[in-house]
């Protein structure tokens, strides 16, 4: 079958193509840049990493946009009680958020934009939406009016025929099915950041800004847009009321919403203080990759519940796989290929390409990866398994890696490298062969210390990392 998701505003799992061409155009709505981001929001981009992948080994070619909000109310506060412009401070968490989505090994949109460097674009389509008659101005600050907009709440599926006309928030988030008239544009207040525009002096909302930066980027018509579910209502619905109040076409066509990550039970959040960044389980002992597995391992429109002892079974399965592959890499095999073991790669590869194309369901994947190590290493065990075996079961690997990527460690500081840690081999066993045993002891507790096992086995050394 066809490669599908679940689309929110259909309700409906579909099968999915670009609109024109090759080139999948999304959308993501990307971090508010006043903190660290936590491991829940750090779920929400890995499940766009695994899509972004998945829609490359398929034949795609992206076209990505994220943003980076560096204007909201809290940044403001945060940086005013830092002492600081919204610049400096927002610099240092942006600067963050890439090094923790680099260790988590998440590819970088094709654009990264800053809602900052986007201001005169914003005021432009507020003054469309004006012209067309959606907004209103009460105390110098614009609202939308979303009694003119009659399929506002078509994405997160509530029905406000009842609305309140008039009723209004200044506040980017508002209560579930509490629809009230959002602002586009705020007035200038005392010691704020603001801009003089046309419109008045002021700062732009939150909604305006996704708006306009995907459409100024990926055109009218969107093929994805993605983001936490928490953002369906209103943020979502929202930049559909603008952008489709501006051009009159469809705003995006694929909605995808990650499930929330929670921790005994609450979803993490900032605000509630239950959280956990990268940085503190990093710092607790565990390589990035470990968590990186913990949260692909979900499928995306699963609650993740993430426990100490999650991350310590993902740690588990990832030195299953390595130790694996290490098998591969070194047992020696007899000569020849069995026809029905590679007939048993083609149908794990068949059940992993089947998974993801099922609106990526990691889980299903990574079972089809550990039956087949199962029924893999019998074979091996009984004989049975020949080198032409062990060829096709590490491109089946590095198949199941080009999306997962968690089979290389993580390199890490004051450790070494593969090549250092070969050299340093090298060295024992040129001691060894000159009955140098204490050096070649003592090469091998240095490596330990390093985190490096040095095995000798019958087929010469094997070494792996702890
Ligand atoms: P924010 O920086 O708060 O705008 O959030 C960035 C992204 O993380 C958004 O897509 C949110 O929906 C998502 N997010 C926030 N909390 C969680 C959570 N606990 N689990 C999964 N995603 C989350
Ligand atoms: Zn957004």
């Amino acid at each position: 079958m066809a490669l599908r998701f679940y689309n929110t505003l259909t309700q409906q799992v579909e099968p999915f193509a670009p609109l024109s061409g090759n080139v999948v155009r999304m959308y993501t709505c990307g971090p508010t840049v006043y903190n660290y981001v936590h491991i829940g929001n750090l779920r929400t981009f890995t499940f766009q990493d695994i899509l972004r992948r998945w829609l490359q080994a398929r034949g795609y070619q992206l076209d990505h946009v994220m943003n980076i909000t560096d204007i909201e109310d809290k940044i403001i506060r945060h940086a005013a009680a830092a002492h600081q412009t919204i610049y400096e401070y927002t610099a240092k968490y942006a600067e963050a958020f890439l090094e923790d989505t680099d260790k988590l090994r998440l590819q970088r949109p094709e654009h990264l934009v800053k809602a900052t460097d986007h201001v005169n674009e914003m005021v432009e389509a507020i003054q469309k939406l004006e012209q067309r008659g959606f907004t209103y101005l009460s105390d110098g600050s614009v609202y939308y009016r979303i009694s003119k907009f009659p399929e506002y709440g078509k994405l997160s599926h509530n029905d406000f025929s009842g609305i309140r006309a008039g009723a209004r928030v200044d506040v980017d988030e508002y209560d579930k099915a509490d629809a009230r008239d959002f602002v586009l544009w705020k007035a200038k207040k005392d010691d704020e950041p603001s801009w003089q525009t046309p419109i008045g002096d002021g700062r732009p909302g939150w909604h305006i800004e996704c708006s306009v930066m995907a459409m100024k980027y990926l055109g009218e018509t969107l093929d994805i847009h993605t983001g936490g579910v928490d953002l369906t209502f209103p943020h979502h619905e929202n930049e559909i009321a603008q952008s489709e109040a501006i051009t009159g076409k469809p705003f995006a066509r694929f909605w995808l919403h990650a499930e929330h990550l929670s921790i005994e039970a609450q979803k993490m959040s900032k605000s509630l203080g239950n959280f956990y960044t990268l940085r503190d389980l990093i710092g607790m002992g565990y390589p990035p990759e470990v968590v990186r597995y913990l949260l692909e391992s979900v499928p995306y429109r699963k609650k993740l519940n993430f426990t100490m002892d999650g991350l310590k079974a993902a740690a588990t399965s990832i030195e299953r796989l390595r130790n694996y592959k290490l098998r591969l890499e070194t047992d020696k095999f007899p000569a020849g290929t069995n026809d029905n073991l590679i007939e048993r790669t083609q149908k794990a590869t068949q059940a992993f390409d089947e998974a993801l194309d099922d609106d990526l369901n990691t889980a299903e994947a990574l079972a089809a990866v550990f039956e087949y190590t199962r029924d893999t290493n019998t074979a091996m065990d009984a004989g049975e398994f020949l080198t032409g075996n062990a060829i096709s079961a590490l491109e089946f690997l590095q198949h199941f890696d080009s999306i997962f990527d968690v089979l290389k460690p993580t390199a890490q500081t004051g450790g070494v490298n593969d090549e250092e840690v070969e050299a340093e081999i090298a060295k024992r066993d040129a001691a060894k062969k000159s009955r140098d045993f204490k050096m070649a002891d003592q090469i091998r507790a240095q490596l330990a210390e390093k985190g490096v096992i040095i095995e000798d086995t019958k087929q010469g050394v094997r070494w792996k990392r702890q």
